[in-house]
């Protein structure tokens, strides 16, 4: 006689994610309150580690620290694990934009933008490091940006923090990989997001400013969030269990095309 499978809590068919246990850094807005969704909708349980409270999807479990803060990193994680009863999955998602040349940005505007991009991933995952190293199915997915590939005008600052955020997931892939912890990242391009409003509202004419960088989409649209949640979705879970030190674009074809709209 035959019984049925009893479904294990990561079922590797599916991709679903019931009963990991997910800490994703920016879960407040954005990309990282996309991701907290999602991540909710496959039966996780999510803790937003972010500045604010505000804006973090119901049903998941909020800390707030500032991610250049280690003290308050420490005490993010550890509440974080209490709550959840572990972490399996890091998503080093928090971070800020800076525009301009290397003629426009002093050397403290350069600190100020590595340190929650870059050393924001460094803190948070060596605080979490103790509960990954003890999870079933531990990974990292850190968001990164087609600006560690391409040469983006008035974008030093920013895609320098981006490439060393690449670079970092390749290090911290290979440094994990014996232990089982895969780490990966995800390369948007202009996503849709409450960051991107606001450069837009800054615009003298958002509206006409909008459709410039619409026109610059092959696709002719900017990126959801849900677009890249789902990626990092996928990376988080057993469907990607062959997968580290990958970096995955979610762009609209925007860094591989030569493609403009019509
Ligand atoms: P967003 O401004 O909408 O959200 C960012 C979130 O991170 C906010 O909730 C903010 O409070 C939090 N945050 C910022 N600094 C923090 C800090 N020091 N400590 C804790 N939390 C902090 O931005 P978004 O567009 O959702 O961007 C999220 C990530 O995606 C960033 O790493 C960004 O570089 C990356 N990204 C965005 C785009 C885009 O076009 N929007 C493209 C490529 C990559």
């Amino acid at each position: 006689m035959t019984t049925a499978a009893t479904p294990t809590t990561h079922d590797p068919r599916t991709g679903e994610l019931d009963g990991v246990r997910a800490l994703v850094t920016g879960g407040a807005s954005g990309i990282g309150a996309a991701i907290v969704t999602a991540m909710l909708a496959r039966g996780a349980r999510v803790t937003s580690v972010d500045r604010t409270t505000q804006g973090v999807p119901d049903g998941a479990h909020a800390e707030v620290a500032d991610v250049t803060d280690d003290a308050a990193v420490r005490v993010a994680v550890e509440n974080a694990a209490t709550a959840m009863g572990g972490i399996d999955v890091v998503v080093n998602n928090a971070g800020i934009g800076a525009q301009g040349t290397v003629a426009d940005n002093d050397d403290a505007e350069w600190l100020r933008v590595l340190d929650v991009n870059v050393l924001g991933i460094v803190r948070v995952t060596r605080a979490a490091l103790p509960h990954l190293r003890a999870s079933g199915c531990p990974a990292v997915v850190n968001t990164c940006s087609i600006a560690a590939w391409t040469g983006l005008p008035a974008r030093a600052l920013y895609s320098a923090s981006k490439g060393a955020v690449q670079a970092l997931t390749l290090a911290m892939a290979a440094d994990h990989v014996t232990e089982g912890v895969r780490v990966n990242c995800v390369n948007p391009g202009t996503v849709d997001t409450p960051w991107v409003g606001r450069l837009l509202d800054a615009a003298a004419d958002p509206a006409a400013e909008r459709s410039a960088l619409e026109a610059r989409q092959p696709t002719g649209r900017l990126v959801s969030a849900e677009a890249v949640a789902h990626a990092v979705c996928y990376l988080a879970s057993p469907l990607a269990s062959a997968t580290t030190g990958e970096a995955l674009a979610v762009d609209g074809g925007m860094h591989n095309l030569r493609v403009r709209p019509q």
